[in-house]
């Protein structure tokens, strides 16, 4: 039978973050996608500064800064024009070397980590096999799966990472469930390429803007265009919604000089899960990335910390195989669970059930330097993301 060191099955970027950073370690992994080609499905945006380190450490950074737009600030405003409140990411710079988030398609990372495995001797991707099932022994795991012609192969490896999304069948294969809630409601996200920052003097590239009733949207520079992002009413009609008729009065509560119509490239009406998945994992089997664990969009913070998992995981196995400590493994997995479960899910909860209470928070906070700072560490996961390697060797050669 065929063997390799580790199975990662999904190449969303969870699993090809895992797959460039195993090869980086110089251990064999074999990626399976059910996919006849990567996702191009624009999902999510923002990469918050550790991600950006650890991608630096992949090496795939540097075209991604060139492709991406730096966001330095998140703004809090009315639609009268006044800043409320205003968080410059400049306070990071002792944090962190990147003291910024990056706004990029998350397809775009996910096609520069596929052709670094492609370039290097160590990461196959198998594009148009499906994951069926999976057994295992002391040992070993030995995974089965369809290739697109339907004929059925088995590989066995010391370890499989389950990065197969929110509706992942090797967690289903480990009798493990996804438990949670939906959020209410939707949004109605538009792709505009009206220039908002020109209509908008000041505009942050991550803003909130209120109404007096205490409702916003959110605006986001991405490199080309913005995302807009409306929360629709209970009972709203989606072939209504998409409509400039119905969603440019909206956007004129916030933006009340907004000249014409919006200019639109796209729209999607999408809503949110607050899940959790009932265990890390099972013998030599672990889940990462939305496999794991799915939230709300706002603050950009789910597949942040997916890639955060596939880092650690990572790591942890090559520790493990080194040291033939397998036990490495499984606490690394437990811990990411254990972070997705106390940090990631509250906090994201928190950015949409704020209020009228959040936005006096935001004010109090961004007056006083200590707390904005305070704020921009938990707002840029700089808390919650496991130690990375070379940041910390570079600090220590500095000091
Ligand atoms: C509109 C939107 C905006 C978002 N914005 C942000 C943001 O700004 N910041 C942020 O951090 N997160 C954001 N997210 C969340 C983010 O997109 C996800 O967390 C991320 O895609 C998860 O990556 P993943 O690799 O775990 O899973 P996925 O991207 O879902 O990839 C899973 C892969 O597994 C494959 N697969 C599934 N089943 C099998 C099988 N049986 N066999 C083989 N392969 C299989 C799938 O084809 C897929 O390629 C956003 C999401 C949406 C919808």
């Amino acid at each position: 039978m065929e063997r390799t060191q580790v199975i990662i099955v999904g190449a969303g970027p969870v699993g090809l973050s895992a797959a460039v950073c195993l090869a980086g370690f110089g251990i064999d992994c074999i990626v399976l996608e059910k996919r006849e080609a990567l996702s191009t499905a624009s999902k999510a945006s923002t990469f918050q500064p550790p991600t950006l380190e650890i991608l630096s450490e992949f090496g795939v950074l540097g075209p991604m800064m060139q492709m991406g737009r730096v966001a330095d600030r998140i703004q809090y405003r009315t639609a009268a024009g006044a800043v409320l409140a205003q968080f410059d990411h400049d306070l990071l710079v002792s944090d962190t070397p990147f003291p910024h988030r990056l706004h990029l398609e998350q397809s775009a990372l996910t096609q520069l980590l596929l052709d670094k495995l492609k370039r290097g001797p160590r990461g196959e991707v198998r594009f148009g096999c499906t994951f069926l099932n999976v057994a295992q022994q002391t040992n070993d795991v030995m995974v089965r799966y369809v290739e697109a012609s339907g004929a059925k192969r088995e590989i066995a490896a010391d370890y499989v990472l389950a990065a197969d999304g929110a509706h992942s069948t090797v967690r289903d294969a480990l009798g493990l469930a996804l438990e949670g809630s939906a959020y209410p409601g939707q949004v109605l996200r538009l792709v505009v390429t009206d220039p908002l920052s020109d209509i908008i003097p000041g505009l942050g590239q991550v803003s909130y803007i209120f109404s007096p009733d205490n409702s916003s949207i959110s605006l986001l520079q991405m490199p080309d265009c913005w995302r807009v992002i409306i929360r629709l009413p209970d009972g709203f009609d989606p072939e209504e919604v998409v409509l400039p008729e119905w969603y440019m009065p909206v956007v004129r509560q916030y933006i009340p000089q907004f000249p014409g119509e919006l200019t639109l490239r796209e729209h999607d009406i999408y809503g949110a899960r607050k899940m959790l998945a009932s265990g890390h994992g099972t013998g030599r089997v672990f889940l990462m990335g939305d496999a794991l664990h799915l939230t709300n969009t706002r603050g950009g913070m789910n597949m942040n910390c997916g890639i955060h998992d596939a880092y650690e995981l990572g790591g942890a196995i090559a520790k493990a195989i080194t040291l033939n400590a397998p036990e490495l493994v499984e606490r690394a997995a437990r811990r990411r669970r254990q972070v997705a479960q106390e940090q990631l899910l509250p906090r994201t909860d928190r950015n949409i059930t704020g209020g009228a209470n959040l936005l006096a928070q935001m004010r109090t906070m961004s007056a006083d330097p200590v707390q904005a700072r305070e704020m921009l560490v938990r707002a840029a996961m700089l808390d919650m993301a496991p130690p990375r390697r070379l940041v910390q060797t570079s600090r220590v050669q500095a000091q």
